[in-house]
């Protein structure tokens, strides 16, 4: 659902969804390694449907990558009830929503993916709705208004955002329920690769397997990205069998180094050091490296800040002791904090 970003760790760009849906968890008991998300679902899903209504609006939040589209289908799959996917970029006028919720099925799992994109204007729409199952709208103005109120089916919301922060709290308030994605561990990334490559009928020996694992920067989408170009290599070179040679020469052919470091983490990590421990500001940063902001906030920033290499500061982006290490360079010594 999101638009392709011009880099995602281990993959080229666009065209790859298609290959992402064939390996897509179709209910709860393929969706692996999150069993905290899971069990609290599985306890609103039996109240609801003992109670005979539908299940409270819930908000999915967390990094690219890390399975909310995949949760909210197997979701439905569960509830057995119809899903309507779109996302925040799609409903941009208050008659797009009205459209898609005036014929909505009772009970239908409504994904509105990049929730935080939907205009403000839209989103007041979106309250009636989620509150009393009802919309409703002024026609015309002045002494001629008249107030329209439409009935909805009751269906349930599920909000996805990578950007939690930039909700209204009354909107926020609104879902019953918040769903925290983490990262991933390795052993759960390990799973998900196992069940992958069984569907991709490719052999995956163990060593490969936590090679992988380590790789994917703790995201099911990456783990299945790296897996698919191993794949490649072994379909071409290796007899369909990905060991850790494989794995190593893909990474070779990908630009991953020893540190699991890529050619757009270098760049960043390069940025900053030019600006010589001067902070680095997200627009300047997405200048000095060609990157969208988004795609520097939300996949590439996280994991370097995980590693110890990167440091967010009121002030902007501080390359850390680790990040100048990495570099082979020697931090400067301390500056005014202004930004570069
Ligand atoms: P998001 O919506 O958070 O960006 P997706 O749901 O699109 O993430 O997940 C990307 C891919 O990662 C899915 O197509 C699926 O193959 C895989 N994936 C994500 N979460 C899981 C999981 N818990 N178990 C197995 N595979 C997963």
């Amino acid at each position: 659902m999101r638009p392709p970003s011009s880099f995602e760790p281990g993959v080229s760009e666009g065209g790859e969804v298609d290959f992402e849906r064939g390996l897509q968890p179709q209910d709860f008991s393929e969706f692996l390694g999150q069993e905290n998300l899971l069990e609290p679902l599985r306890l609103m899903i039996r109240a609801a449907l003992e109670r005979e209504e539908t299940v409270e609006h819930l908000l999915f939040t967390g990094l690219p990558g890390l399975g909310k589209t995949s949760l909210a289908m197997a979701l439905a799959k569960e509830l057995g009830a119809p899903l309507k996917m779109t996302s925040g970029p799609a409903l941009s006028r208050a008659k797009d929503l009205v459209g898609i919720l005036s014929q909505l099925e009772k009970g239908t799992l409504l994904f509105i993916d990049e929730i935080h994109r939907l205009p403000t204007e839209v989103e007041e729409y979106l309250y009636g709705a989620m509150d009393r199952f009802q919309i409703e709208w002024t026609f015309d103005a002045g002494v001629h208004a008249r107030l329209l109120k439409l009935d909805l089916q009751p269906f349930t919301l599920v909000g996805a955002t990578t950007r939690e922060a930039l909700l209204t709290p009354p909107f926020r308030s609104r879902f019953g329920h918040h769903l925290r994605f983490e990262p991933y561990s390795e052993a759960a990334l390990a799973e998900i690769l196992a069940r992958s490559a069984k569907l991709l009928r490719i052999e995956l020996d163990d060593a490969a397997t936590a090679t992988l694992a380590d790789h994917s920067r703790g995201t099911p989408r990456i783990a299945n990205r790296l897996l698919r170009r191993a794949r490649d290599i072994a379909q071409l070179e290796n007899n369909n069998h990905i060991n850790d040679a494989v794995v190593q020469r893909t990474f070779g052919l990908l630009e991953i180094d020893a540190r699991g470091l890529e050619r757009p983490d270098r760049r960043v990590l390069e940025a900053l050091a030019q600006a010589a421990g001067r902070p680095l500001g997200l627009k300047n940063l997405g200048v000095a490296v060609g990157e969208a902001e988004d795609t520097i906030a939300e996949v590439i920033e996280p994991w370097l800040i995980r590693q110890g290499l990167l440091q967010r500061t009121p002030q902007g982006r501080l390359l850390t002791p680790e990040g100048w290490a990495a570099l082979g360079q020697d931090a400067p010594p301390p500056s005014d904090s202004a930004e570069a």
